[in-house]
């Protein structure tokens, strides 16, 4: 069999060597399974300063082989091999970057790109099995492209923004979750729940392009620290309470009532009707209508409840503003006079936040844009399991909902 012969040049093009950089040889190492490339650059040729970029003579090579992973050769991981040139600069001895790798990272920049795609679509864990390096490594991939993105993201056209938390490490941390509601993207992951995060993006936001006073509208949920800082920080931000939260409000008290009703013992069976009463209308078969009818009968409070949790659906179909706060204060008469203590609590504080929660009916279209992110935090979260720390945890967020333009090649372009 003959072979080919052009695979100097092969290996020269999948890791983007130009002049005076060049392919010295390949070697597939039988025993074990391993292709290696070597390469060395022309003693004579002139080389960018690491520091200043001025163009500098070789000084020398540094002492010992520096060895980067690259993408697998027919399934063999494949690893390339250089002593890098020195050049001497007025400020100092440098080593020269070379061009296939990102200063002190031992693995080539494709091979970056291709576990960057691979943890785009898939949990780190199994896209670490596929890369086969550590964690760590991994996580170091990850946690550099991300930040350099998030670092030179541009937020100027940012106008509408949605505050939300969430829960980290089983509820026993919390994050803020930033999203830009008309680009249905993350923008910003504090830690914490408080003022002081929305105040930390307000000023990320004036640093990347953004201002605070061109944000218009500010979805939170009813909480008193993401409402002060809207004041504090977006004096031109009309506030508006998620259709989310006041929907879970709805449900949480709805539950309540039912638990009460059934009593302890009942209320805890598998068949008890908590979940079947919290799908949504329209999403219910024809058996579970009838299930909700049947259950409705047996305990008359929770299927009142549920009636009112409907009002709320009934609300947010609304496609004007005037025929939405009818409902509204129909729902709250109906909520402060049902005699279902948890009922009557959310109906105040419902009242007292009113209008906010009717200013969804000004943005219609955000907010329809702004739904989907939710659920997308939930995806992100998913993925982001196994996560010890803030930063990756973050960071997986930012890669999954985050839309980014990650600078790293692509290496199927
Ligand atoms: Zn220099």
């Amino acid at each position: 069999m003959t072979g080919f012969t052009n695979y100097e040049e092969m290996f020269s093009q999948s890791i983007g060597l130009k002049e005076p950089w060049k392919v010295d040889k390949a070697e597939f190492d039988e025993k074990r399974k391993e292709v290696h490339i070597y390469v060395r650059c022309r003693k004579t040729a002139k080389y960018p300063c690491p520091k200043c970029g001025k163009m500098c003579s070789r000084y020398d090579d540094e002492e010992k082989e520096r060895v980067w992973r690259h993408g697998d050769v027919v399934f063999f991981p494949c690893y390339v091999h250089c002593r890098r040139p020195r050049i001497k600069c007025s400020d100092g001895i440098h080593v020269v970057t070379a061009p296939w790798a990102r200063p002190n990272s031992r693995y080539t920049l494709l091979f970056e790109s291709y576990a960057m795609l691979l943890m785009k679509s898939m949990p780190v864990e199994n896209a670490r099995k596929i890369m086969r390096i550590s964690h760590t490594s991994m996580t170091g991939i990850l946690k550099y492209w991300v930040k350099k993105a998030v670092k030179e993201d541009d937020l100027s056209k940012v106008r509408a923004i949605c505050v939300d938390e969430t829960s980290f490490k089983k509820g026993h941390s919390y994050v803020t979750v930033i999203s830009d509601a008309l680009a249905r993207r993350v923008i910003d992951v504090e830690k914490g729940r408080d003022t002081d995060t929305v105040i930390s993006f307000s000023n990320k936001l004036e640093k990347k392009g953004g201002c605070c006073n061109k944000i218009t509208q500010y979805i939170s949920d009813m909480s008193g620290a993401y409402m002060s800082a809207r004041d504090e920080c977006f004096p031109n931000a009309k506030q508006i309470i998620d259709k989310f939260h006041i929907k879970q409000m709805m449900l949480k008290a709805m539950d309540e009532v039912r638990r009460e009703e059934q009593g302890k013992k009942q209320s805890r069976k598998r068949n008890a009707g908590k979940k079947l009463l919290m799908i949504p209308e329209a999403k219910q078969t024809e058996e579970q209508k009838t299930a909700i009818v049947t259950l409705s009968k047996k305990y008359p409070k929770t299927g009142r409840a549920y009636r009112m949790v409907q009002q709320i659906d009934d609300m947010y179909k609304c496609s004007d503003m005037s025929e939405a706060e009818n409902i509204f204060d129909k729902l709250i008469r109906w909520l402060r006079r049902s005699r279902l203590e948890p009922m009557k609590k959310v109906a105040s504080s419902l009242k007292s936040k009113k209008q906010e929660i009717l200013n969804y009916f000004y943005y219609r279209m955000t907010n329809a844009l702004a739904e989907g992110i939710n659920s997308m935090i939930q995806s992100a979260k998913r993925r982001a399991r196994g996560f010890r720390t803030f930063e990756g945890y973050a960071c997986m967020i930012y890669l999954v909902v985050g839309k980014l333009n990650l600078s790293c090649p692509n290496p199927f372009s």
